[in-house]
């Protein structure tokens, strides 16, 4: 096999690897009470109950419960690992994913997906697992194969919500029943513009749930009244857990992890690590005992305006003003145009990318000169301009530009968020992931190098995905689908050098 093959095939490996795709962490997380600013150790609260040797759930006098370290705890520890109560998965991913498990079919030594032969829709893992879904599968594939068009995952995780709560009800099960009404719910501070919004929703709901006989809810054989939809839509939206961070495959509940609160200095990260439907909780800090664990429910790295908006609009509590020392620069450029700019960009890239980059790229030097390095404004262009540039760089009719402008904002990138982010934490470890594989895919420039120029690139690349790594081991815990793929990719270039070197010899 010449050099220029083995290039080709690494090329071709990452492009589809990156189809299946590492993309952005979401640490969006739920639960029912307002932030702190710290977290001090606070001895008086009242245990209600022991999670496992590390953690215990605390009423705390201040804002309700919270979770707490048992002893001291090391950051890398997975504190918390709980099966998600109910998910559902997005449109796209229903032929990819089974619709119990979350396990990607046909993957990584994966069974391929069967699928139910009635509704054509879902998919599963294995016999059993069909099985299992089955109890709440049997009244969704009727109303999959009624609805003209599938529904949201929400919605569709919601009507699965209910029907697992009649299985319950008929098994005389009424813990899981609590812990639903248990869940946090903002539905009573709610505007009235909101409500209309969420009264549109549970209005979808209803057409799907009632396979169109919407007057069904109202009267009778489903206990589902329209008030009662509407807070359940809402704890949804209050709670729910994005499935698989890595790449959102759908929704999930898991009322055990919405319990952990949420901070604007946090300690851990609740993420789907592993490519199926289990939620951990992984601390990217150490703690001590007594301390409060504690996540972001937004994206941590994003300018303090846009954290603030989104924690009111999904979890109703204010974090109230930028304070003064937290200064995120200004200058020559106005900081709400290059915002609104870069948030509009974010919102089609994925349509049309070179249109977007188009939009952001005139900011580029004056982002750099008007903006402090670790502000958090100059770290939300550079994220959104890279994930732009790593889709720009996936194109069949990728210009020739991109792949070394997609690895030099990376750099640029990974550089911003080491000054925001401690190491390990996840955002982190992923970004260098993306550079590192960023890296790799770029071999069209390794057509005019010496081979044992491309050698010592290939060097570099494995100690970059080898950082990577390393971090991941903190911020994904033990044993992730992160560091499992860093690992093979790894042992894959690892051995590419070898070939190379033994080719160079050979000649
Ligand atoms: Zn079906």
């Amino acid at each position: 096999m010449s050099f220029s093959d083995l290039a080709a095939k690494r090329s071709a490996r990452l492009k589809q690897q990156q189809r299946d795709k590492i993309d952005d962490v979401t640490d969006d997380i739920a639960s029912d009470k307002k932030p702190t600013d710290d977290n001090p150790i606070n001895p008086i609260n009242r245990p209600i109950s022991i999670l496992n040797d590390d953690i215990q759930v605390e009423q705390t006098s201040t804002k309700g419960r919270g979770v707490f370290a048992r002893r001291d705890i090391k950051r890398g520890t997975t504190v918390l690992s709980t099966k998600a109560t109910m998910i559902a998965l997005e449109h796209s991913y229903l032929d990819k994913h089974c619709s119990y498990t979350a396990i990607p079919g046909g993957t990584h030594g994966k069974p391929p997906l069967a699928r139910c032969s009635l509704c054509k829709k879902t998919h599963y893992i294995s016999k059993h697992a069909q099985r299992l879904d089955w109890p709440v599968h049997k009244r969704e594939c009727e109303c999959l194969r009624a609805a003209k068009t599938t529904p949201e995952d929400s919605i569709r995780l919601m009507a699965r919500l209910v029907w697992m709560r009649d299985c319950k009800r008929a098994d005389g099960d009424t813990d899981w029943e609590k812990q639903l009404d248990g869940l946090h719910e903002t539905y009573d501070l709610l505007s009235e513009e909101d409500k209309v919004g969420l009264g549109e929703r549970v209005r979808q709901f209803a057409l799907y749930f009632t396979k169109g006989e919407v007057s069904r809810l109202q009267n009778s054989d489903v206990d589902v009244s329209i008030p009662y939809a509407m807070r359940l839509l809402n704890k949804i939206q209050t709670n729910a857990f994005a499935l698989q961070n890595s790449d959102a495959v759908g929704v999930a509940i898991a009322p055990l992890a919405a319990l952990v609160n949420h901070d604007m200095h946090p300690n851990c990260t609740s993420q789907f690590t592993r490519a199926d439907d289990t939620l951990s909780v992984v601390l990217f800090k150490d703690v001590k005992k007594g301390q409060e664990i504690t996540t972001s429910y937004v994206d941590q790295t994003l300018p303090w305006d846009m954290q603030r908006d989104a924690l009111w609009k999904q979890y109703r509590f204010d974090i109230g003003e930028c304070p003064k020392d937290n200064n995120e620069g200004s200058g020559n450029v106005d900081k709400d145009t290059l915002l609104n700019t870069v948030n509009a960009a974010e919102k089609f890239y994925f349509d049309d990318p070179l249109r977007a980059f188009q939009r952001l790229q005139p900011y580029y030097d004056t982002v750099e000169s008007a903006y402090a390095p670790a502000s958090r404004v100059r770290v939300r262009y550079l994220r959104v301009c890279f994930a732009i540039m790593i889709t720009i760089a996936q194109l069949d009719n990728m210009p020739t530009w991109a792949p070394r402008l997609t690895v030099e904002l990376g750099r640029k990138t990974v550089g911003a968020l080491k000054l925001i982010l401690p190491y390990g934490h996840p955002i982190r470890a992923l970004t260098l992931a993306e550079v590192a594989k960023q890296m790799l895919a770029d071999s069209g420039e390794e057509r005019n190098m010496m081979e044992l120029a491309v050698v010592d690139k290939l060097e570099k690349c494995v100690l970059a995905l080898d950082e990577s790594r390393m971090e991941t081991q903190i911020g994904y815990g033990k044993d992730s689908a992160l560091e499992g793929y860093l690992v093979e990719e790894i042992e894959e270039i690892r051995k590419e050098i070898q070939m190379r070197r033994l080719a160079t010899v050979a000649v």
